[in-house]
């Protein structure tokens, strides 16, 4: 999942950035509303941190461009004012839900994966895909019931497969959606961590579509077929 970050107090941006990589989120940090603005231009962001006193203006004015702009993505607004009236303000400015600060990194997780669930009219956790099952939450996959130990990289890849089942991803969508803005990308990468899942989940957890990209295998292909090894 990726995460846009915009707030102007490095030590409280890298801690989050640090601690949502636990959870297997891929951050883009940003700390002005300029640089949130491009950002959200190029970026594809699941859902987005904002706080509102930033260097060049109040996080609260960028939410309301982004909405009346018909940007719906989930939006967390982080805090420090505790003022009822500001809280309100937020929510009718098209926030999804806010933090005070200081806050626990726990409760931003569930938080941001309640959005998430919320986005993806989902009212459950777990993702199943044939006989493949995958908890965001927990960060455990199983295939056929049996457990599959996964890569971060793996794993988020495999919830990229997951959240548009039925497309066509492109190496860069699938690229953009491993990475954050500043990470370097070795060239060979993608390739490699299909080839893992392949051998993890089965041949047919993901099909190659001739020179357009990678798709998800159709769910009653899913785990019917050779897995770690075995021959069909
Ligand atoms: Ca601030």
């Amino acid at each position: 999942m990726h995460v846009l970050l915009i707030e102007d107090d490095l030590l409280v941006a890298s801690g989050i950035q640090a601690g949502l990589a636990v959870y297997d989120f891929v951050v883009d940090p940003v700390a002005t509303l300029t640089a949130a603005r491009s950002a959200m231009a190029s970026v594809s962001s699941d859902v987005v941190i904002l706080d509102r006193g930033l260097p060049d203006g109040d996080g609260l004015s960028l939410l309301e461009e982004w909405r009346e702009a018909g940007i719906d993505v989930p939006v967390l607004i982080l805090t420090a004012r505790d003022d009822v009236s500001d809280r309100i303000a937020g929510l009718q400015g098209g926030a999804d839900d806010y933090l005070i600060k200081p806050f626990d990194l726990d409760e931003l997780v569930a938080r941001l994966h309640a959005l998430l669930r919320r986005a993806a009219g989902r009212s459950r956790d777990k993702v199943m895909h044939g006989s493949l099952c995958v908890d965001p939450v927990s960060r455990e996959v199983t295939m056929e019931g049996q457990l599959v130990v996964l890569s971060r990289r793996e794993l988020v890849l495999l919830e990229s497969f997951l959240k548009a089942p039925r497309s066509v991803l492109s190496i860069g969508q699938l690229k953009d959606s491993l990475y954050g803005m500043h990470d370097e990308v070795e060239s060979n990468a993608l390739n490699v961590h299909i080839h893992h899942l392949r051998r993890k989940l089965g041949r047919d957890v993901i099909e190659t579509v001739r020179g357009l990209g990678y798709r998800l295998g159709k769910p009653d292909a899913v785990g019917r077929f050779s897995r770690r090894g075995q021959s069909r």
